[in-house]
């Protein structure tokens, strides 16, 4: 059993993507071209926004997105204190602060009512709070209409990190939709991953779109070679664009509906278990990067990991450390009390996942599963 099943959605679809590859190398342009303009017009279409900018992959989307706010030194950044470390990592590498705050046990996601009271600690250590990074961790959109009241009455601008999110929803709209500026990553185990690194940066704004498209080319100005601003290196090639552009519409014709069938079978598979399932709000969809559940006080995760291993089930603990303790954070973050995401930390663990994922393989999760839980009860 694969943790994310690739080979199985390569086999699915070989002969469009090696198709998509072959026109590339035969068309001899490798970087931008038709290819990346096209996937960039489906992406915004798909996600309902009016420009995508692709880029070399999500964290150089966020650090874009900062770049084009103008975010630095003397600047405070909200950020989840339970998620991937890029999310806090381009906050310090524009210079900026990252405040960390806790997040909701039910969705994993960020804590609406702690981002008043990191803005007031912030200004406390003379910081201007000036963003929130709200991430849509293990595929569940955030909160975002309770997010979006705090940032107007606060007057942050919201950046959605929709690394894990792609494909996800609130009602009608997709996420990637819901910041100011959203981003995501095609790295190959995301909901939409490539064969590579990749990653885009959506906005309705034309001024931050062209900020963006400038910062990604060093910091172009009317042409490549008049530099305006000191920018980065940062584009998606051609190859991961045709490949992209392939995997997108198997992803928004059925893979998102799969995978939601997939954790249907989790909640069925899981019902008596002594675990707490992953909740998704009414009105939520989720692209379900991760099938992640919180176990009781009384399993010991490693223990329970090697069992799994051993009858050939992994599974991964995301993540194992709270952001406000990273050591690369011991100068220069600030934090409210995290006491749920310092708890998920001991206690999550993520079983294999994604729209690939077969029914023989569920077969003997629950076999192995109902095994381990039998001789814990006892
Ligand atoms: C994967 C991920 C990123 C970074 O994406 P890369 O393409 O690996 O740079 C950022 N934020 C979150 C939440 C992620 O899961």
């Amino acid at each position: 059993m694969e943790f994310r099943d690739l080979g199985a959605q390569y086999s699915a679809l070989k002969d469009d993507i090696d198709a998509a590859i072959a026109t590339v190398l035969g068309s001899g342009r490798f970087i931008g071209g038709p290819e990346v303009s096209a996937l960039e017009s489906e992406l915004a279409e798909y996600v309902g926004v009016k420009h995508c900018i692709t880029c070399g992959n999500g964290t150089d989307a966020l650090q874009l997105a900062l770049l084009a706010w103008g975010i630095g030194s003397g600047d405070a950044v909200i950020v989840p204190d339970f998620t991937f470390f890029s999310s806090g990592e381009v906050v310090s590498a524009v210079g900026a602060t990252p405040v960390f705050v806790d997040v909701l046990e039910d969705t994993f996601n960020i804590d609406p009512s702690q981002i008043a009271p990191a803005c007031a600690l912030a200004r406390e250590r003379g910081l201007r709070p000036r963003v929130v990074v709200a991430v849509d961790l293990f595929g569940l959109p955030a909160n975002y209409p309770e997010i979006r009241k705090v940032c107007e009455s606060e007057g942050l601008l919201l950046l959605e990190d929709g690394a894990q999110g792609f494909g996800g929803a609130i009602g009608e709209k997709r996420a990637c939709s819901f910041g100011d500026i959203s981003t995501t990553s095609f790295f190959p185990a995301k909901p939409l991953g490539c064969y590579g690194d990749g990653g885009a940066v959506f906005t309705d704004s034309d001024e931050w779109a062209e900020l963006i498209r400038s910062y990604a080319v060093h910091g172009k100005g009317s042409m490549k070679y008049d530099n305006v601003r000191v920018g980065m290196n940062s584009r998606l090639d051609a190859l991961q664009a045709a490949i992209l552009r392939v995997k997108l519409s198997a992803f928004a014709e059925h893979e998102v509906d799969d995978v939601n069938e997939r954790a249907a079978m989790y909640d069925e598979l899981l019902a008596d278990a002594p675990v707490k399932l992953p909740r998704v709000p009414d009105g939520f969809l989720s692209s379900w990067a991760q099938y992640t559940v919180i176990l009781p006080g009384g399993i010991d995760r490693d223990t329970l990991q090697t069992h799994l291993k051993e009858q050939g089930v992994p599974t991964m603990v995301y993540y194992p450390k709270p952001m406000h303790k990273q050591r690369a954070f011991d100068r220069g973050c600030l934090a409210l009390t995290c006491l749920v995401t310092e708890r998920l930390c001991g206690k999550v663990l993520s079983f294999p996942m994604g729209p690939y994922l077969k029914s023989v393989d569920f077969v003997r999760l629950a076999d192995v599963l109902f095994r381990f839980w039998v001789t814990y009860e006892r």
